[in-house]
């Protein structure tokens, strides 16, 4: 994690153009790289795309190897894995291996890193048992590399969305629980555990209390502002409240599901920040931006939809203006994905919260 900042820089260059020469082959993983990677693709060509603020070195993660994945040692005999853009965690353990999420960037690195530790360590080095953090394929869809007989634990809801989804590349889990469950294995503990609805409706936390590691997916991104639209989450307020739940766990490391770093209590704090100020700003834009020009414009026409596409663009762009100034320079792509999270959060105050602005009770 100290490595100087222009190794880091050619790794990620390196890992982008594994990434890239991946998309292209094999159009599944185009679609979920495409939004993922474009910040970089603005830098990388001269066609009229965007340029954007420097990412902080601090955003950065410990460089890729040749094959292009980072493995580490959280504690003990916890691990993470890396392509840059994606996360995987591991435990080593007495009687195989617990894998938590499969994401296919990372595909057969996966079984690489493994083998890479397992063979230090002496430990063996087949996976056992393969936890889900959520149902989506960007952080399971490998998990079908993996024998049918690991073991493959994850929420009931998790279960019901996978059966519907029918995807052969995430096999359902065996063994779901509701609310909390404890898996043990070869001497070594995961607690996982449902606190309602956040990202998706089964999005789990994954505490390990001998390491002090929690992984949650989705939710807080170490160094960067969230994935566009507030991480695509379903539920709004449970994913703002998922950053509480997390911070109430005792955790030292988190592992975030995503990009090149594992997190700190800071950047957990720094998160929550951000997403308080985006909601603060977006009440203030609610409060502030007129209704009446656009039905000026377009009132005459009879056409509502563009009266209100142009409204919430305005009141979209004041919500975004203040919080993409303040954290250009301290969270990486605040000014990539800053507009559309404040796209999502004016309208959650909307209609989650129901601050409804110029559109409430009236007459
Ligand atoms: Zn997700």
């Amino acid at each position: 994690m100290t490595n100087h900042p222009h190794e880091e820089l050619a790794s990620n260059r390196r890992a982008f153009m594994k990434l890239a020469s991946v998309a292209a082959a094999v159009p599944t993983a185009a679609a979920l790289l495409g939004g993922a990677l474009s910040g970089s693709a603005a830098a990388a060509e001269p066609d009229g795309l965007p340029d954007y603020a420097p990412v902080p070195s601090s955003a950065f993660g410990p460089a890729l190897n040749e094959d292009g994945y980072f493995v580490g040692q959280i504690k003990d005999n916890l691990y993470w894995v890396t392509d840059s853009y994606y996360q995987a965690m591991f435990l080593t353990t007495r009687t195989g291996v617990v894998l938590v999420d499969a994401p296919p960037t990372i595909g057969h690195n996966l079984l690489r890193a493994i083998d890479k530790i397992t063979k230090a360590n002496g430990m063996p080095g087949k996976v056992t048992h393969l936890v889900y953090s959520h149902f989506h394929a960007d952080h399971i869809g490998a998990s079908s590399i993996f024998d049918k007989n690991v073991v493959r634990i994850g929420h009931t809801e998790t279960c019901r969305l996978l059966r519907l989804a029918g995807d052969p590349n995430r096999p359902a889990p065996s063994v779901t629980f509701e609310d909390t469950y404890t898996l043990r294995v070869g001497g070594e503990t995961l607690q996982l555990a449902h606190h309602g609805p956040n990202h998706t409706p089964d999005n789990i936390f994954i505490y390990a209390p001998d390491q002090a590691t929690l992984m949650v997916v989705d939710v807080i991104f170490p160094g960067w502002v969230p994935f566009r639209n507030l991480a695509v989450s379903q539920d709004i307020p449970g994913w703002i409240k998922a950053h509480d739940i997390a911070m109430k766990y005792p955790w030292t490391t988190l592992v975030g599901g995503h990009l090149g770093r594992l997190g700190v209590r800071a950047d957990g704090r720094l998160q929550k920040q951000y997403v308080d100020d985006l909601l603060t700003s977006a009440r203030a834009a609610t409060a502030s931006v007129e209704l009446t020009p656009f039905f000026e414009k377009y009132g005459p026409t009879g056409n509502g939809w563009a009266i209100f596409k142009h409204y919430y663009a305005a009141v979209t762009e004041a919500t975004a203006r203040p919080v993409i100034e303040k954290y250009t320079g301290v969270l990486a792509a605040a000014d990539v994905f800053t507009y559309d999270n404040a796209a999502v959060m004016t309208e959650s105050l909307r209609v989650d919260i129901g601050d409804l602005g110029p559109n409430g009770i009236r007459p």
